[in-house]
């Protein structure tokens, strides 16, 4: 068995079981699936969004230095300051 989240022409998400991929394949092709919100029989795969862990580009808690210059850091800038 296998399940897919589909949605239909008017974006209702739903999930279906089928007994393979072929399976789907032959009920969405004969207009078998309706959506159980509004019995669309447009219904397509939604595409399951990996989750994808980008540490990479986790934002940094502490603010950012106003000018980037020398002795500008922990939000202190001595140049915003007029000094
Ligand atoms: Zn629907």
């Amino acid at each position: 068995m296998i399940v897919y989240t589909l949605h239909c022409s008017k974006g209702h998400n739903f999930e279906e079981w089928f007994d393979s991929i072929s399976d789907y394949e032959n009920k969405a092709r004969a207009g078998e699936i309706a959506c159980p919100d509004c019995g669309d029989g447009k219904v397509a795969k939604s595409v399951m969004a990996p989750h994808v862990n980008s540490g990479a580009k986790s934002p940094a808690r502490f603010p950012e230095p106003p000018c980037g210059g020398p002795g500008c850091m922990d939000g202190v800038c001595p140049v915003a300051e007029g000094g």
